[in-house]
């Protein structure tokens, strides 16, 4: 049977065979039921939860149901609890879960103003009930949780987590775990602990004018100077560098080897003389990230993560984490918060601005929210899994959220780009109009997520690289000759 026009368009989509089975599983079966029977035949028979359960939404979809009754993503994922089985263990977690977000979190948030304090408030409290760092080691401030408490916590916490984590998100989402794995004990209990609880905010300090997708060009130099390290250089694009105690940071120690060879991982401490930090606004208006000048900035001697010289290792597993955590696990609260940071917008508030303007009966406008919806859908698959390779829900994300925004920008402005200050919503979705663009570059640009999905998913050759051989410092004298 040939594949449904949505099935190939989805799969026009690109983003690697793996996964187009899980595409066809979503929406190529509804066509088969719509060859056969009638819609409202197709949705009986389908059924509303268990493997069908899509089917029942792809109906819901053919039907021409107005959206009203459209679970959003976040509604999924709590309703599949009811299909567990919990152990007595398991059950007392989950009402645990319950009580921190119905009780306790509600009151330690009371009466807190301003994102920072609302943020460290959160990390606190969740740290205080247990229920931060499941899978890192008790000594460390941990819970050493087995995967299926963590598949619990993601169920419960999934639409409730608030949006001030984000701040978190270069910590607790890329820094901690790489300080875990790689890192020394003494880096360890200096650190573990205050992340996990919100004490010390991390940036990272990967990204320079002259090395960003190639990042191992990188230049800044560590030299070691007795019991410390001095650090000299330019970073750029530092998000939160305004707000953060500490960064992780990559560096030259040996420039005389080719340049994957030369470079370690440093815990950097923010607040010193030797760190200038200069914001850089964006388009949106914002100013989330800055330019940081290094001039002989210090590090205790052992902080370094891993051994010196061997950075790439742990730069290559952190940009792993990072593509998690700019990727699919971005997307978690998919309600009606309005979230202004680095996530699509999520379909259920596209619907509502689609009902808003009058345009939910357009048949354009309805297969495009239901593309959308569906997208969004594959996105909450991807997270469920977390097996999948991060560079895959990366792009996802970033397509999404593309696509989400252009739907808002047609709905929200159709004459022109212009709105009124005090229209709240025209604000909302300017905002992510011009914040989607972003999306595609931090965290690594959607052509290098190709190239990793190619080389290492779908083995296809390495892009040549003909100065993998080189030793740096002939690298620079080279360029530098050229400029
Ligand atoms: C919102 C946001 C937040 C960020 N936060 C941080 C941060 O906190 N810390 C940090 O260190 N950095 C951060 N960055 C920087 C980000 O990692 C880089 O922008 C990104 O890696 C791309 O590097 P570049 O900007 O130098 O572009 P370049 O590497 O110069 O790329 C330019 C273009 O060339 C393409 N290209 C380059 N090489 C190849 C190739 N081999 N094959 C195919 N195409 C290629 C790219 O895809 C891109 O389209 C952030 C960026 C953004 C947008």
């Amino acid at each position: 049977m040939r594949p449904s026009l949505r099935y190939q368009r989805l799969r026009d989509l690109d983003v690697g065979k793996a996964y187009a089975h899980l595409i066809k599983r979503i929406v190529y079966y509804p066509s088969r039921h719509r060859a056969h029977h009638p819609p409202q035949q197709r949705a009986r028979r389908c059924g509303k939860r268990g493997r069908n359960y899509n089917n029942w939404k792809c109906c819901q979809l053919l039907q021409g149901n107005r959206f009203a009754k459209f679970n959003t993503a976040e509604d999924d994922m709590r309703g599949d609890q009811s299909l567990g089985q919990d152990s007595p263990s398991d059950e007392k977690f989950r009402r645990m879960i319950r009580i921190f977000f119905d009780v306790t979190l509600r009151d330690a948030l009371e009466g807190i103003e301003g994102e920072l304090e609302r943020a460290r408030a959160w990390r606190r409290a969740l740290f205080n009930a247990g229920l931060a760092g499941l899978d890192y080691p008790v000594e460390f401030g941990g819970q050493a949780l087995d995967s299926g408490k963590i598949a619990i916590w993601f169920e419960e916490s999934n639409g409730r987590i608030p949006s001030e984590e984000e701040l978190f998100g270069i910590g607790v989402g890329m820094a901690l775990p790489v300080i875990r794995d790689y890192g020394s004990d003494i880096l360890k209990s200096r650190f573990l602990r205050p992340g996990l609880a919100g004490d010390e905010i991390w940036c990272q300090l990967y990204s320079e004018p002259g090395a960003g997708s190639d990042l191992a060009s990188l230049a800044t130099k560590a030299i070691r100077d007795g019991d410390e390290w001095g650090v000299t250089g330019q970073k750029v694009w530092t998000s939160g560098a305004q707000i953060s105690q500490m960064a992780i940071l990559l560096a030259r120690t040996d420039p005389h080897v080719p340049k994957h060879r030369g470079i370690t991982m440093f815990v950097l401490p923010m607040e010193q003389p030797g760190v200038a930090v200069r914001p850089l606004r964006q388009m949106t208006g914002a100013a989330e990230f800055n330019e940081v000048f290094l001039d002989e900035a210090r590090i205790p001697s052992d902080w370094v993560i891993g051994d010196v010289n061997d950075g790439w290792r742990m730069a290559v597993a952190l940009l792993a984490h990072e593509r998690r955590q700019t990727g699919v696990a971005s997307m978690r609260n998919l309600g009606r918060e309005r979230l202004w940071g680095r996530v699509p917008i999520p379909v259920q508030q596209l619907i509502e601005l689609a009902r808003s303007k009058r345009r939910t009966d357009d048949p354009i406008v309805r297969q495009e929210l239901s593309q959308l919806w569906i997208n969004e859908r594959i996105v909450g698959y991807l997270r469920g899994r977390g097996d999948t390779d991060p560079s895959i829900g990366k792009l996802w994300r970033t397509r999404q959220g593309q696509a989400a925004a252009e739907f808002a920008a047609r709905m929200a402005f159709p004459a022109s780009p212009a709105w009124a200050a005090a229209d709240e919503d025209a604000v909302f979705f300017a905002f992510q109009v011009l914040n989607c663009r972003g999306m595609s570059l931090g965290g690594g640009s959607d052509e290098i997520q190709k190239n990793t999905i190619g080389e290492r998913l779908l083995g296809l050759p390495r892009e040549p690289a003909v100065d993998r051989n080189v030793p740096f410092s002939q690298l620079t004298s080279v360029r530098r000759e050229g400029s």
